[in-house]
C-alpha cells in the first residue's frame, strides 16, 4: 500500500502554476496580462516550494538533453511490470491516488516508442521522431507532478521528457492490488463505453460516466482517463491507432479538428468504435475480475 500523502502539500500543489512561477521569476517589471495571470492562478512561495520538496511532491528544475531523456524512459520502463502498473491503475478509483493511475499512459507509450537518438527534421530543432527539443534548460518537472495527482495522466506534452518523468516517479510507488470495488468501478467504464451511442464524441463522456457510482472524477480527470484508454489502444479507430501497437510523433499527430486539443488517437473515437477487445485483453486480460 502507498502511504497517505500530506494533505497540505498535496493542496499545495494542486495550486502550483507553472506559468505563474515563471512569470515571478522574471527580473524585470510584468507586462499587464503577465500580473493578471499570477493574480488569476496565484504564485508558490519558496516556503511553500520547500515544504513542497520535503514531501517529494517538488523538484528544482533540471537541464536534459534529447537522447538522455528517450535512455531513461527505455531504463525506467524496464523497471516496472505490467501487472504492477494495471494494478495501480486499477486501485486508482477508489484509493483516490491518482498518481498510481498516471503510469499507465506513458507506460503504453513505450510500448512503441523507437529506441532513437535525436533525429533532425524540418522544424528546427525539434526531434523528427517524437517532438522533443534537442535539450531542454529548465524543465519545470513540478508542473508534470501537478498532472500526475491532480489529473492522473500525462497532460497535453507527451515528449520523452515527461515520459522519463512520470516512469521515474512511477516505480517509486509501492504494489497496490485493486479490490473488489475499483473492479466494478473499471468494468461499469467499460460498460458505458461499450454501449455508448454510435455518435458519442470523447467529450461527451463524462456526463455518462460520472453518474458510475464511485466514480469521481472531475471533467479533467475524465479527459485524461479516456486519453489514456486512447493511448493504451482501448479507445482507438481502425484509421487511427494507439500507441500499443502503433508509435505516433506525438507533436504531429492528426487533430480531428482545428478546435480539438484532445490527444491522440482518442480525439477521432466516437461510440460506433467500440472498445477495442484485443487491447483490452492485452491490459486487462489477467483479472478475472475484468468482463472482457
Ligand atoms: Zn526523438
Amino acid at each position: 500500500m502507498n502511504a497517505p500523502i500530506d494533505k497540505k502539500a498535496l493542496k499545495l500543489l494542486a495550486q502550483y502554476n507553472s506559468i505563474s512561477q515563471a512569470y515571478a521569476g522574471l527580473k524585470r517589471p510584468l507586462e499587464p496580462y503577465e500580473q493578471r495571470w499570477i493574480d488569476l492562478r496565484g504564485v508558490t512561495t519558496d516556503e511553500e516550494f520547500e515544504y513542497l520538496k520535503e514531501h517529494g511532491l517538488a523538484f528544482d528544475p533540471v537541464d536534459m538533453k534529447h537522447d538522455e531523456a528517450v535512455q531513461k524512459c527505455f531504463e525506467y520502463v524496464k523497471q516496472c511490470k505490467k501487472s504492477q502498473v494495471t494494478d495501480l491503475f486499477l486501485s486508482s478509483f477508489t484509493s483516490e491516488r491518482l498518481d498510481c493511475r498516471s503510469g499507465f499512459a506513458p507506460f503504453a507509450m513505450m510500448q512503441t516508442m523507437p529506441d532513437h537518438g535525436f533525429a533532425t527534421s524540418s522544424a528546427p530543432d525539434f526531434c523528427a521522431i517524437c517532438s522533443a527539443a534537442s535539450v531542454y534548460t529548465g524543465m519545470d518537472v513540478t508542473d508534470w507532478n501537478v498532472n500526475r495527482y491532480k489529473h492522473g495522466s500525462i497532460w497535453l506534452l507527451k515528449v520523452p521528457y515527461v515520459i522519463q518523468f512520470h516512469l521515474a516517479q512511477h516505480v517509486l510507488l509501492a504494489q497496490q492490488k485493486p479490490t473488489a470495488e475499483d473492479f466494478r468501478i473499471f468494468n461499469a467504464i467499460l460498460d458505458t463505453l461499450r454501449t455508448a451511442d454510435a455518435k458519442t464524441k470523447p467529450k461527451d463522456l463524462h456526463k455518462y460516466l460520472k453518474k458510475i457510482e464511485g466514480f469521481k472524477a472531475t471533467n479533467d480527470q475524465c479527459r485524461v482517463l479516456v486519453e489514456a484508454l486512447g493511448i493504451a489502444g482501448i479507445l482507438e479507430t481502425e484509421e487511427h491507432k494507439g500507441y500499443l501497437t502503433h508509435f505516433t510523433n506525438p507533436g504531429l499527430a492528426p487533430s480531428k479538428s482545428h478546435s480539438s486539443d484532445w490527444a491522440y488517437p482518442v480525439d477521432f473515437w466516437t461510440g460506433a468504435d467500440g472498445v477495442n477487445q484485443k487491447a483490452l485483453e492485452f491490459w486487462f486480460g489477467a483479472y478475472p475480475e475484468i468482463q472482457l
